[in-house]
């Protein structure tokens, strides 16, 4: 048998390098599925505070990647704090059945409704109603 290591310290250094490789190996696979667990969960959550359709309750859009889980009545800050990750938090709906309080809403509708109180979706909505009102 030929050794293809000419020394004792390039066999372990080979050995190190092959077990940090593996390891690195082991550990974005155990990312990847954690991930997975991540967006399955994400994807129930959504799929459940929007009734089934996956949209924004507010402007509609339909990209998943732009949902989040609004906190109808406000506070989703301190409850998200809570949490040491996304995971964490996202667990916390199927753990406690889905309780009542929250809708899903796009990112941009989400921010304008902590930002001004009011997503400009909706205020445009309350104007038009306003308008019709006064035709009528
Ligand atoms: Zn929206
Ligand atoms: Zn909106």
């Amino acid at each position: 048998m030929v050794d293809m290591f000419k020394n004792k310290s390039d066999r372990q250094k080979y050995d190190r390098e092959w077990k940090k490789r593996d390891y690195q190996k082991n550990n974005s696979k155990y990312r990847k599925l954690a991930l997975e667990r991540h967006h399955k969960l994400r994807r129930m959550t959504i799929d459940y505070y929007s009734n089934g359709t996956m949209r924004c309750a507010c402007c509609g859009i339909s990209e998943y990647k732009f949902l989040v889980i609004d906190h109808i009545n406000g506070g989703g800050h301190k409850h998200v704090k809570q949490f040491r990750s996304r995971s964490a938090y996202i667990s916390w709906f199927a753990k406690n059945n889905f309780p009542d309080g929250f809708q899903v809403l796009c990112y941009n509708c989400n921010c304008s409704k902590g930002y001004y109180g009011i997503c400009p979706h909706q205020e445009m909505k309350q104007l038009s109603q306003e308008v019709k009102k006064e035709l009528k």
